[in-house]
């Protein structure tokens, strides 16, 4: 019998619903061709607008229908004047982290010859890397109490045993299944402040610890400065980086920067249960309603959701979905045609994902 995975859709804000939409029309094109699964998508309401119309930003049974569902695809939520009381943005995204401990960000960070960025690919070379952001700790974990008096403020960066353990057992598998796919050499580096900090001597000698059970795969470290450098110097050279929630959130806006934009950046929030797959960016209310918002990030969100429900439940149909969608998009971005107003082009929302649509038919 053909397994159902029924996944949570949070449609959100602004331009949230447009790229929704043609996302989830993807995904069920592939799913009604393919006979090794089967989807069923639950809309769920959440976020600014929510909020707005009912004093609620994520409702318990959205979280509760969310928790149960197998995967959760979220576009952007948010609006810039629609706010809690005190001031602080809507932001049910961080609360789904929380309530579900996603302890691994995950930020692909994809660039293959002929398309745009701002690097000078060198020939045969191409970006094709994995950063791994610890979300639930590290210095945001005082967040909003580190001021302690009128001339003194401090921060405390914790780094825990038992996330620092889940994050890299997580990372050497996503290295693993990396070199399987022949996606890298089967490297995980491990960024760091060890040589100032102990707190990150802690955290390099749990990563050690982890790498001995992993005698197959390649265990580096490098500090966060020099991982910085390399990154514009030579990001070709990265397989699976693993790093610190501060240093995971610098280093992952310049990948985003690497790939020339935030339209094709894709990123999923990871815990042992439960996950998120979401684009990077944020709901572009100044575009909102327009039709002509790239919707290749959540694309490629959606693909890596395939790629993540493939590997848990060990379905090789669902692992072949996530990379033909992902081939798709980057074939469609290759070929020049059909690029939204971001990338240079004059296509729509609604070109741009059919150009994906008719890459996946063509291509069966
Ligand atoms: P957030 O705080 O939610 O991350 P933000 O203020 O960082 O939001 P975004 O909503 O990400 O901002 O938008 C930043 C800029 O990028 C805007 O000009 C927006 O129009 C543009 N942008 C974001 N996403 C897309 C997209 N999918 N397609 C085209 N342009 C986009
Ligand atoms: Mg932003």
């Amino acid at each position: 019998m053909t397994e159902t995975y029924e996944i949570a859709v949070f449609e959100g804000d602004g331009i949230g619903p447009e790229i929704t939409t043609p996302t989830i029309a993807l995904l069920k094109q592939l799913a009604a061709a393919s006979t090794g699964y089967d989807l069923r998508f639950v809309t769920l309401p959440a976020g600014a607008g929510h909020y707005a119309r009912t004093g609620e930003s994520l409702p318990a049974e959205s979280l509760r229908v969310a928790a149960a569902a197998d995967a959760i695809l979220l576009s952007a939520m948010g609006l810039p004047d629609v706010r809690y009381p005190d001031g602080t943005e809507i932001s049910p995204q961080i609360e789904l982290r929380m309530a579900f401990d996603l302890f691994a960000g995950i930020r692909p960070v994809s660039v293959r010859q002929g398309q745009a960025g701002p690097l000078t690919l060198p020939e045969g070379r191409e970006i094709d890397f994995v950063l791994v952001r610890e979300s639930t700790e590290g210095l945001f974990y005082s967040m909003g109490t580190g001021v302690v008096s009128e001339t003194e403020a401090r921060e405390t960066l914790r780094i825990t045993r038992e996330i620092s353990e889940k994050l890299f057992r997580f990372s050497f598998d996503l290295a693993r299944s990396r070199r399987q796919a022949g996606r890298g050499p089967g490297r995980v580096t491990c960024v760091d402040k060890a040589n100032v900090f102990r707190a990150f001597a802690f955290f390099r000698g749990i990563f050690d610890e982890i790498a001995t059970e992993y005698p197959d795969l390649a265990a580096e470290h490098a500090y966060v400065d020099a991982t910085a450098l390399w990154m514009v110097q030579k990001p070709w050279d990265f397989d699976v980086l693993v790093t610190e929630n501060m240093f995971g959130d610098i280093l992952s806006d310049l990948g985003a920067g690497l790939m020339g934009g935030l339209g094709l950046a894709p990123s999923a929030d990871i815990g042992l249960k439960q996950a998120v797959f979401q684009p990077c960016h944020g709901s572009a209310p100044d575009i909102a309603g327009q039709g002509v918002a790239n919707p290749h990030a959540m694309i490629l969100s959606a693909a890596m959701m395939l790629d993540w429900l493939g590997l848990k439940h060990d379905n090789a149909a669902l692992r072949t979905d996530g990379v033909r969608l992902r081939e798709a998009v980057e074939a469609v971005i290759a070929s020049g045609d059909c690029l939204t107003r971001d990338l240079g082009g004059t296509a729509g929302t609604d070109a741009a994902a059919g150009a994906v649509q008719r890459v996946l038919r063509t291509a069966r």
